[in-house]
């Protein structure tokens, strides 16, 4: 059995990063691709970071109900098809979803028995650091996205894993310790390893 699980993050906390070096080294692990209307930056592909999409498009797809989550963040929307995750889930897929706390709250509401974890930057200069070399955002922004972090962090406590992205490797070790433990739950297990079990207890 697959689960789902959330991850959320400030921006530049290095939330990204983390989940792309996991779904490399796990296959079956993925990553939904939300549908965003912000403009594409230099160096992402449509189809590949996000969907991106028009505000009609959005709009349009919020109004069939096809978005599992969907939120407002820096001024965009953003939101995560209900199709693919199930899809993927229906595959036996572990899913993430790389999302705001927003989004976060709308799938733990649906899907109670989804995991979230919230990656936490090592200190406040560290991610200031994080978001100015990053490069790619306006002086303006940054400052808006230092303010935003304050905001997303308080939100902490909702969480059910914490971790903090000072090394690079061992938070996705703690990344990969969760999502392990949750392949090796007893429930799961029991259907994977029926036959196993029926021949140890066999009288
Ligand atoms: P960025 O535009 O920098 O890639 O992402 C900005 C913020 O939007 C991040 O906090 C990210 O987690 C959040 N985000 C990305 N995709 C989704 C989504 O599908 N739903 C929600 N609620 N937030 C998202």
């Amino acid at each position: 059995m697959s689960h789902l699980y959330i991850i959320s993050a400030p921006s530049g906390a290095g939330k990204t990063s983390l989940v792309a070096a996991l779904v490399r080294e796990w296959p079956d692990v993925q990553v939904c691709i939300s549908h965003t209307t912000r403009a594409i930056r230099p160096g992402e592909q449509d189809g590949v970071n996000y969907h991106f999409c028009s505000l009609e498009t959005f709009v349009a797809m919020q109004g069939r109900g096809e978005f599992l989550e969907s939120a407002e963040v820096f001024g965009n929307y953003y939101g995560t098809s209900q199709q693919s995750v199930q899809q993927m889930l229906d595959k036996g897929l572990d899913v993430v979803l790389e999302i705001d706390w927003q989004g976060a709250q709308q799938v733990r509401r649906l899907m109670p028995e989804s995991r979230s974890i919230f990656i936490l930057p090592p200190s406040r200069a560290a991610l200031f650091e994080r978001l100015t070399t990053r490069g790619q955002d306006s002086q303006d922004t940054i400052n808006r996205r230092m303010q935003s972090a304050r905001l997303e962090i308080s939100h902490y406590c909702e969480y059910d894993y914490l971790l903090v992205n000072d090394d690079f490797a061992e938070a996705l070790a703690a990344l990969k310790a969760i999502i392990g433990a949750g392949r090796s739950e007893q429930k799961p297990m029991q259907s994977r390893l029926q036959p196993l079990l029926n021949e140890l207890l066999e009288d």
